[in-house]
């Protein structure tokens, strides 16, 4: 995560949405059944209260496709989030939006009020993905649209999910390839929830939809995040934000966990450890060090990274120890085998 303005959302569930994506649910995602109008924007800027002195605050319209929502109330919207803006109470504005939603005269329109990000929706850059999971528009439109943000002079955030109906995993490596290539600012990566009542519960009880679960996202997440960091470009979001809803057991498959982020670092840290550990004799005792910040993530959850290493290469005792001053990322310290150290 890189460091950002907080952010005041303001949900417009599906509002401007053409057609329902099979997977989508804007009401139980955000936990908010109607789309906010111009008064809402008020009360919930004053409900957020003063800002605090030095601090910058982007207010964003989030949960529906913003630039497909008629014209006027797009301007009202807008036009109350200026006043917000002119009155001090928030320095800067965002919003999501599809790819097929946004051309030259809605770009020019977001300048004048103000904003500076925009968030594209693309998914998958692969096509038969996009159709199977009701999507409505190309990769190609996705493509255009990002360039066209990012010429226009905006913050370009790009958002990509992984385990949608027909995506084996490849496609969503590739997308993520293609999704560098379009130099967005940062993107989130949102691995497929299946959500109550949704066109693709539907799918899945029908075994027509195979589930994406959290070790699934997990596995291919840790594969995705370094490709985006290795490319020096935040991953700003990573899982569904939790909500009392989708705890509450409106996410009734797939990959829904409140820590999804913080399990798919720890498997980038197993990995890591895995490559190190490759050439160990079966029964050693070994040590590691990781930056000292890092140990909980390199130990996993309930410790299952230690657990799962030590069986897996047989070892006798595997110590993963905190350094204040480490240069790497993950050192090789000792391995002990029948009183010998190396
Ligand atoms: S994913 Fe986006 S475009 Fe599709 S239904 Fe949900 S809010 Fe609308």
């Amino acid at each position: 995560m890189s460091a950002r303005a907080s952010v005041i959302p303001v949900f417009v569930p599906h509002l401007g949405c053409p057609q329902q994506c099979v997977f989508c649910d804007q009401r139980r995602i955000s936990g908010q059944l109607r789309p906010a109008g111009a008064e809402d924007v008020h009360r919930i800027v004053r409900e957020a209260g003063p800002p605090r002195p030095g601090q910058r605050r982007e207010l964003a319209f989030y949960g529906g496709s913003f630039t497909a929502i008629p014209e006027d109330r797009q301007l009202e919207l807008l036009e109350a989030a200026r006043q917000e803006r002119d009155r001090g109470q928030i320095q800067a504005l965002r919003l999501s939006t599809r790819p097929d939603a946004v051309d030259k005269t809605v770009l020019d329109r977001l300048r004048q009020y103000g904003v500076e990000t925009i968030e594209l929706g693309v998914q998958s850059m692969d096509d038969r993905v996009l159709a199977l999971s009701g999507r409505g528009h190309t990769a190609a439109q996705a493509r255009k649209a990002a360039g066209l943000v990012r010429e226009s002079g905006f913050r370009l955030i790009l958002q990509m999910m992984t385990g949608l109906p027909g995506d084996t995993g490849a496609e969503s490596l590739e997308t993520a390839r293609k999704l560098i290539g379009l130099q967005p600012d940062g993107v989130r990566i949102y691995p497929t929830v299946i959500l109550r009542g949704t066109a693709l519960e539907e799918l899945w009880h029908q075994g027509r939809y195979h589930e994406h679960s959290v070790d699934d996202a997990v596995a291919l997440c840790a594969r995705i995040l370094p490709l985006f960091q290795e490319a020096g470009i935040p991953v700003i979001r990573l899982g569904l934000n939790p909500t009392e809803d989708l705890s509450g057991g409106e996410a009734v498959g797939g990959a829904y966990d409140p820590a999804l982020g913080e399990r798919v670092l720890s498997r980038i840290w197993l990995e890591k450890a895995r490559s190190l550990l490759a050439a160990v004799p079966p029964g050693s005792r070994v040590v590691l060090a990781v930056p000292e910040k890092k140990l909980s993530q390199a130990i996993g959850q309930r410790r299952c990274n230690l657990r799962s290493l030590e069986e897996e290469f047989s070892l006798q005792k595997l110590r993963i120890r905190p350094e204040k001053n480490l240069s790497s990322e993950i050192s090789l310290i000792s391995v002990e085998k029948s009183g010998e150290i190396s």
